[in-house]
């Protein structure tokens, strides 16, 4: 491919409004173009990229038994309050009327249709198992689009969904599926997490994600350097630091007049953090819920959404604390009515505690727990924090942060009972299907590896989903021997298989190198006048400080060098991921 001739404006300068560095050097090197906030343009260049990916997607997924089909975008409401995800989704939902008035919405995710299909086809128990998949654009009103494709509104993902007779079965393509997205993500040129991740509102049993480090990444992974525990940290457990014990000691009001805060509040009364108790007033689908947990600790609100079932969750405002007869800045669980009561399981380990007196500028000693105040649950409902002590081992948790670019669920049965797709056992009694559903961002993989893998040059693409294989420049371009030799190579390397991105335009060496730089193909073939007097071609990984000569007979063999070192190179600039958290055999 001729550059004079392709579709790629590239950039000198920075894109004022992109946020990450992969958005804004996708954006420089014209690979594709905003149309609105969260939707894309994929451009030759990112679409190139693209198909790559989705080829090393099909192939692992047509390996792991999974069938392609394609499901529409466009689907029923009706579908949706079947399992009630119109309501879950809330929002993000996008919705709209067809000419007959019938309510239609875009597909943020396919459970609903799969499992009809799913129903029509499958009868017996020998049916079963199924794994099918596509790859399809979907649609979500994301609250904060960003980072050009890692969070779009219109995005492409590939989902698999598998149907079983029972939970052995579903074990089975659950790790065969995990095993699948590991070869992915490595293929891809992407070092991943995978860590244990929340099964949000539909709730199933097991649940992990597929988390790249980064620092602009919008997930927090706890993970423990001593064993192989890791988990999203919305989902973590941790052991925390224990609370004074002692005898309990009578209950006593103190004034502490202005001191709200916990830090202040325990130095006014010299006791440490962890032995003050916070009552937190949330508002959840309208109900009125107080939590209390350990002042050095925060409140999880996925888990609390999750116990609670809740849709909505807030923290309630200061208005509405005081109509519920409650003093901000001294709130308490004694003697609370009207709201439910739920305790972190922190407050029934340890004695004394500081707690709100629910009365301006007063706060009680000594609390106890259950003497003084009970609660309508007691639960881990407490955020995991680096720091805090591992579940398994003990160790010391560390924060990392990431993108999460797969999540693979055990579904259970909630879609199928709630769809009826049942099927016959041995017996013929009817069973609704054990179900799992995986998902990997595709246009998301896109951004997170060149998120990974750039300098300040610009990309740095690992070869198996680089747009071209070679970028062939050709300084003096104009220089009819240099024409005549650069049309050589490419012809040589296109017979080889190689895709080459010829650089024939008449521009000067510095404005051709930079923009090699800036698209980051991973070798760099250079013809000039100069290298020509001497017969050979400067060859250059992306990858390297320093090129070399190589006369033309030995072309092909050098090109595939460098890319086989590169394929077997590709990535780490984050340490590798730790010991493999599942229980399946630790890939290569
Ligand atoms: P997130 O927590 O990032 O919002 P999610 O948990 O809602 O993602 P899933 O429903 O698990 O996402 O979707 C499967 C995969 O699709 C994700 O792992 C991610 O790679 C990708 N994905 C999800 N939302 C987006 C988006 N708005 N833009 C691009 N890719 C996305
Ligand atoms: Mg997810």
């Amino acid at each position: 491919m001729r550059q004079s001739r392709f579709l790629m404006r590239t950039l000198r300068q920075d894109p004022g409004d992109a946020d990450t560095a992969s958005h804004r050097l996708m954006l420089r090197a014209g690979m594709m173009m905003q149309v609105v906030a969260g939707v894309y343009s994929y451009l030759p260049l990112a679409l190139r990229s693209l198909n790559k990916i989705e080829a090393i997607i099909r192939e692992e997924m047509n390996a792991a038994d999974g069938q392609e089909v394609r499901m529409p975008a466009l689907q029923p409401l009706e579908l949706w309050q079947q399992t009630k995800r119109d309501e879950a989704l809330g929002p993000i939902l996008f919705r709209l009327r067809d000419r007959r008035e019938r309510e239609l919405v875009l597909g943020p995710t396919h459970e609903e249709v799969i499992t009809s299909i799913a129903k029509a086809h499958v009868s017996s128990y020998r049916d079963l198992p199924l794994n099918l998949y596509q790859i399809q654009t979907k649609f979500r009103d994301e609250p904060r689009p960003r980072a050009g494709l890692m969070r779009g509104r219109e995005f492409d993902m590939k989902d698999a969904y598998s149907f079983h007779a029972d939970a052995e079965s579903l074990d089975v393509t659950y790790k065969r599926m995990v095993q699948a997205y590991r070869n992915v993500f490595r293929r891809c040129g992407l070092p991943t997490l995978a860590v244990e991740a929340d099964s949000g509102a539909i709730g199933g049993k097991d649940s992990h994600e597929f988390i790249m480090p980064a620092d602009s990444g919008e997930d927090t992974v706890l993970r423990c350097p001593n064993c192989d525990y890791a988990a999203n940290a919305e989902r973590a457990h941790s052991v925390k630091a224990k609370a004074p014990e002692g005898e309990p000691r009578p209950l006593e009001k103190v004034s502490t007049p202005g001191v709200q805060a916990i830090p202040a509040l325990a130095a006014f009364l010299d006791v440490p953090d962890r032995q003050t108790l916070k009552t937190v007033f949330y508002k959840a689908d309208g109900r009125t819920v107080l939590v209390v947990i350990r002042g050095d600790l925060q409140v999880n609100e996925v888990k609390l959404k999750n116990y609670l079932k809740a849709r909505d969750l807030r923290m309630a405002t200061t208005e509405e604390s005081r109509a519920a007869g409650l003093t901000p800045g001294y709130t308490s669980p004694i003697g609370a009515s009207g709201a439910s009561v739920l305790a972190d399981e922190s407050v029934t380990q340890g004695n004394n505690f500081v707690v709100g007196a629910n009365e301006e500028g007063f706060h009680c000693r000594n609390a106890n727990y259950p003497r003084d105040f009970t609660a309508d649950a007691v639960l881990d409902i407490a955020l995991a924090e680096a720091g805090q002590g591992c579940p398994r081992c003990g160790g010391v948790l560390e924060a990392v942060r990431g993108v999460e670019v797969g999540h693979v669920f055990k579904l259970g049965t909630a879609y199928s009972t709630a769809l009826n797709a049942t099927f016959q056992d041995a017996a013929g009694n009817l069973h609704p299907m054990t179900m799992g559903c995986y998902g990997i961002g595709v246009t998301r993989i896109l951004a997170a590896a060149i998120e990974q893998n750039h300098d300040d040059k610009g990309i740095i693409f690992p070869a198996p989903i680089a747009p071209f294989h070679v970028h062939l420049v050709a300084l003096n371009a104009d220089n009819a021997e240099v024409q005549a030799a650069a049309e050589r190579v490419e012809a040589r390397l296109a017979a080889r298989g190689y895709e080459v991105l010829y650089d024939d335009r008449v521009e000067s060496a510095g404005v051709k190198f930079n923009d090699a730089d800036l698209l980051g193909l991973p070798v760099r073939v250079v013809v000039s006048p100069r290298n020509l007097k001497q017969n050979v071609v400067e060859i250059k990984r992306r990858r390297d400080e320093k090129g070399e000569l190589a006369g033309f007979d030995a072309l092909e063999s050098k090109v595939a060098e460098l890319l086989d070192k590169d394929r077997l190179q590709a990535v780490p600039r984050t340490p590798p991921a730790p010991t493999w958290p599942l229980d399946v055999a630790a890939p290569d």
